[in-house]
Parts: C-alpha cells; sequence; structure tokens
C-alpha cells in the first residue's frame, strides 16, 4: 500500500486519487464493490444499451473547472435532460413551467394565473414550491397548493417518507417552479453525457502509473481506528487515508447509524424502440414507484429494443446500498459528532456523498475532491512524509 490511500473509487475517489497522482504522489485507491465509479457506474448490456444500475445519472455543472478536469478523460455527447410528470394520466413538463400550467388549467384560469406569476414573481424567475406556498398573494398561494398537491406531495412522500416541508429548502430547491417555458431539468451552462460512459471517464482517471487501485477490498476489515491513530493491517500507520465511505463504519456506528433512503430498482428490457415521452416520467400522483427512466433516451444510439427502470424509494437498512443522506437538522448534527470524532485523526480526511453526508451532484463531487486536494496540499501534510 502507498503513504496515502483513498477508500472509494467513486467520481470523490477517483478525481482526488487523480490529483495525487497528477502531482507525482504514489496512491492506492481501494473499493469494496468489484466495479469502478461508485454509484455512477453504467455498463452496456447485451444489446449494446448503456445501462446504469445504480439509477440515472446525468451529468450538469456550472463549474467550468469541473467540466475542464472531466474533458481531460472522456468527450462527451451534448445532452439536455428534459423529465415529464404524469399527473393523473397528463404528462406535463417538470419543473413545472407555463406549458404545464396551460395544460393543467383552462385557458381563462391559466391567464389569469400568468399574469399573477408574473407580476408578483416575475417572467424568467424560478422560485421553490415552499416560498410560493408563503406567498402573500392569496392566488399565487391556490396555485402553488396546486402544484404542491400534483407535483410534489406525493412523490416526496415516496421518496422520503416525508413532507416537502419537513425536508425543506436543501432538497426542494433541487426542482423549482419556472416562470418560463424552459423545459429542461437542469439550466447549467455545461450539460452533457460522457460519449463511452462514466465507467470509461472514471476508468482513465485511474488510469495513471502513480494510482494501484484494488477492487473487492473493504475498508472495514484493513483499517481500524483507535486514539488518534490509524492501523492499517494491524500496523500504525501515519499515511494520509481520503475516506469516502459511510463515516459511521469506521468508528464502529459508535453513536449510531446516519439515516439514509435506498432505492429497489426494477429493470426491464422491451422489445421495441421507444416506451415514454421523455428519457424520466416521474409519477407524482399516482404508483408506488417514483420515476421511470428509459437509458436509451440519454444517447443518440437508435435502437429495436429498450431498458427501462422504475424505483423504489425505502428506508435504508445496515445491508442496504445507502443512497440518500437525510438532511434533517438531528441527522445533522448526529453527523457532527462522527466529524468531531474524525478530527481527532490528523492525516483522516472525509469526502463524498457518503462521508460528508451530504446530497450532492456529481459536478460537487468532483470540486469538493479539488478543493479538498488544495487543502491537504497547503497543509504541506506531504512535507511529513
Ligand atoms: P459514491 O458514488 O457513493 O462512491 C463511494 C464509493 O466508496 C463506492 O464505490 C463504495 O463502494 C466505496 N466504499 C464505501 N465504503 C467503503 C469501504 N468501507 N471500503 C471500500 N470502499 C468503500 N448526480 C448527478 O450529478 N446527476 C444525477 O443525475 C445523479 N443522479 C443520481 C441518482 C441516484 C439514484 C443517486 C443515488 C445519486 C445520483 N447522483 C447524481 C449523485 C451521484 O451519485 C453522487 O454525487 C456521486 O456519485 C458521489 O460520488 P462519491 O464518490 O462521493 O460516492
Ligand atoms: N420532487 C418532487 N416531484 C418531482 C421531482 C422532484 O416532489 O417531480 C422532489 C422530491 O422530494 C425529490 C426532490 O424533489 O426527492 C429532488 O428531486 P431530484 O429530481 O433532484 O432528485 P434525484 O434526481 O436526486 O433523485
Amino acid at each position: 500500500m502507498d503513504k496515502i490511500i483513498v477508500v472509494g473509487a467513486g467520481l470523490s475517489g477517483a478525481t482526488i486519487a487523480r490529483l495525487f497522482a497528477d502531482s507525482g504522489k504514489d496512491v492506492t485507491v481501494v473499493d469494496k464493490r468489484a466495479t469502478i465509479g461508485g454509484n455512477a457506474y453504467d455498463y452496456v448490456d447485451k444489446n449494446g444499451i448503456t445501462v446504469q444500475p445504480y439509477g440515472p445519472h446525468i451529468f450538469h455543472t456550472k463549474e467550468k473547472e469541473v467540466f475542464d478536469f472531466l474533458s481531460r478523460f472522456t468527450e462527451w455527447n451534448a445532452y439536455e435532460h428534459r423529465v415529464l410528470a404524469n399527473i393523473k394520466g397528463k404528462l406535463v413538463p417538470v419543473p413545472f413551467n407555463l406549458t404545464s400550467l396551460f395544460a393543467c388549467f383552462s385557458k381563462s384560469k391559466a391567464e389569469r394565473i400568468y399574469k399573477i406569476l408574473v407580476d408578483e414573481v416575475g417572467l424568467d424567475k424560478q422560485v421553490s414550491i415552499l416560498q410560493l406556498k408563503e406567498h402573500e398573494n392569496a392566488e399565487i398561494r391556490e396555485f402553488a397548493d396546486y402544484v404542491y398537491n400534483n407535483i410534489f406531495y406525493k412523490y416526496t412522500k415516496k421518496q422520503w417518507k416525508m413532507k416537502p416541508e419537513d425536508l425543506g429548502e436543501a432538497v426542494m430547491s433541487r426542482v423549482p417552479v419556472y416562470v418560463s417555458y424552459e423545459d429542461r431539468y437542469f439550466t447549467d451552462a455545461y450539460q452533457f453525457m460522457p460519449k463511452k460512459g462514466f465507467t470509461e471517464m472514471i476508468t482513465n482517471m485511474l488510469r495513471h502509473p502513480h494510482i494501484r487501485l484494488k477492487l473487492n477490498t473493504d475498508a472495514e476489515k484493513i483499517f481500524s481506528f483507535a486514539d488518534g491513530k490509524i492501523y492499517l493491517e494491524g500496523k500504525e500507520f501515519d499515511g494520509i487515508v481520503v475516506y469516502t465511505g459511510r463515516v459511521e463504519e469506521i468508528f464502529g456506528y459508535k453513536f449510531g447509524a446516519l439515516p439514509y433512503r435506498t432505492l429497489k430498482f426494477k429493470f426491464k428490457t422491451l422489445n421495441r424502440s421507444s416506451f415514454q415521452k421523455a428519457a424520466v416520467v416521474n409519477y407524482t400522483t399516482s404508483h408506488k414507484f417514483t420515476r421511470v427512466t428509459e437509458f436509451t433516451k440519454f444517447t443518440c444510439e437508435k435502437k429495436d429494443k429498450t431498458v427501462i427502470v422504475k424505483e423504489y424509494s425505502k428506508k435504508c437498512k445496515k445491508s442496504d446500498m445507502p443512497y440518500y443522506p437525510i438532511p434533517t437538522e438531528g441527522n445533522c448534527a448526529l453527523y457532527g459528532q462522527y466529524k468531531s470524532e474524525a478530527a481527532k485523526y490528523k492525516k483522516l480526511y472525509l469526502l463524498g456523498r457518503l462521508a460528508d453526508y451530504k446530497y450532492i451532484n456529481m459536478d460537487v463531487a468532483v470540486l469538493n475532491a479539488m478543493k479538498l486536494f488544495d487543502k491537504i496540499s497547503e497543509d504541506n501534510v506531504f512535507a511529513e512524509e
């Protein structure tokens, strides 16, 4: 093992490992899975269709630095993500926009709401549903109630077993209401899919003479942490550990498990070239699953078969994959206890969706890894090596 060990070969781990390697440091990356890429892992199935077994992943960012960094490892296909909501059988764009407004209300009612929204919120503005529900104008509140009940309430209950207002802006503002005809799910400047998939991109990130990759290697089995000292296979380890797994794992769950939501995926290959009108359809008023994704719609390839996946959300048990941290005040406070515990280890660094217990997108995972690399370099920990 090298003097720098990165636990996790997801986007966070792969980014920081690559930055260490580019700066001339030897680094070992371990992952307990047999595959790289963490939840962004994808593969090409026997019909030549790229499938994402851990759920739909679409790349988008406003950060040029992130886009430029990843562009070293992949070519891209331009892809702008559009999602439809199935409201009692009617398909309308989500984020709920002015097209959705005119599809859901009579012409005269929609024109009235349109005018009030433009006057009170402003044309081309985006606003969160929680803010809209509290608006001082009663007609806007009435409109917000419609959107809340038909787009957010049931989907959020299915996904989180919580009400939107209990989750708060951190989650709800991810999907605003658009006072415009904008119909893209994201408005970031850079919206692309890696031409040969995320696995290929992350493989290229990890392909470097200074990087050694050890898959099927569980950090829980090789590391132990006690009294401010890190032990690797029983011997004291004085190198750097960047850890991107669940933070509770390395401290024996001493303060209890941090709650997560997990997903059950039901995949189907269908003998037809198209299943639905958009890459993703959200079931916002009915069904037990939250959304249906059709992977062939992420690429430009025309196939005579298609693959869809339905997502069912449930409480995460210890043996399940932890997908979504639940960012309530209580959970964040519990996370704080682990963070303080980790701070006792000088060369242990937490990074990524699990170790930071943050609901972040891929671009933020990359950006945070870049920031941590800069911090470790500034801390001058290397000087001690
Ligand atoms: P992960 O991808 O979780 O990687 C962590 C790695 O650490 C895993 O490979 C794991 O096996 C390994 N590991 C954990 N514990 C140990 C251990 N003890 N020993 C060894 N290895 C260990 N982001 C977007 O930008 N766009 C999207 O469309 C999008 N869609 C998503 C859909 C779903 C269903 C989910 C769950 C997430 C989505 N994301 C999306 C978020 C994206 O997956 C994350 O931001 C990104 O993958 C975070 O990377 P990471 O490396 O921090 O974590
Ligand atoms: N959401 C909703 N209805 C929708 C889309 C999203 O209620 O049609 C809520 C839901 O709580 C969801 C959150 O907004 O978990 C964030 O949505 P996003 O699409 O960003 O979820 P992700 O792709 O990360 O699962």
